[in-house]
């Protein structure tokens, strides 16, 4: 059978410890939980938000998967691999080693709740820090609610939040 190929995209993000060694580890540890890695971004710099709270930077970078398995298959992984690489989870918008969120789940629509998984991810679309690093990757991704190309959202995103993004290198991350 020809499958359509429907890829994943899953975001990384971190402001503690070396946030690009932990994302190299990161990935490393979800090729071998069935997550094929098919492209990474840059890295991108941002400072965290909200500002003034003397925070480190952080980095973050998008990576394009396939899997096999549910998208709440994949968060469990995510989480896992969240918690394996040290992450402490406390009050939102905490520091933190390592952030695995699913931005995209093969186009899927779900509403979401506090608790349960929402995809797209309900926050990317007003996040430059989460946008310029898919569009590295997808330049021709398109949010399956607005139907809305990533180059028009990125252009709508107020001029703060795009100033302060600093594109760095890439991981040494091999592709099998
Ligand atoms: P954030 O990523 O916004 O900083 P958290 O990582 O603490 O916040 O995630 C908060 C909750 O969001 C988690 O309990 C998770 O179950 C839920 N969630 C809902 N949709 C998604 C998604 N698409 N990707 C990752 N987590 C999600
Ligand atoms: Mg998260």
């Amino acid at each position: 059978m020809n499958k359509k190929y429907a890829p994943v995209y899953i975001a990384l993000g971190g402001n503690l410890s070396n946030p690009a060694d932990t994302f190299l580890q990161a990935l490393k540890a979800l090729q071998n939980e069935g997550v094929r890695i098919r492209a990474v971004s840059h890295l991108w710099q941002s400072p965290a938000w909200p500002p003034g709270q003397g925070q480190p930077d952080y980095l973050n970078a998008c990576a394009e998967v396939t899997f096999d398995g549910t998208a709440e298959e994949l968060l469990v992984i995510l989480q896992a691999t969240e918690t394996r690489f040290g992450r402490v989870r406390s009050e939102r918008n905490a520091a933190r080693t390592l952030d695995l969120d699913i931005l995209d789940f093969k186009g899927e629509i779900r509403p979401g709740s506090d608790t349960a998984l929402h995809l797209p991810h309900p926050r990317m679309r007003s996040r430059g820090f989460v946008l310029f690093p898919l569009q590295d990757i997808a330049p021709n991704w398109q949010d399956p609610v607005s139907k809305q190309n990533i180059t028009e959202i990125i252009a709508r995103l107020p001029f703060s939040d795009v100033e302060p993004m600093t594109r760095k290198g890439r991981l040494d991350l091999h592709l099998g």
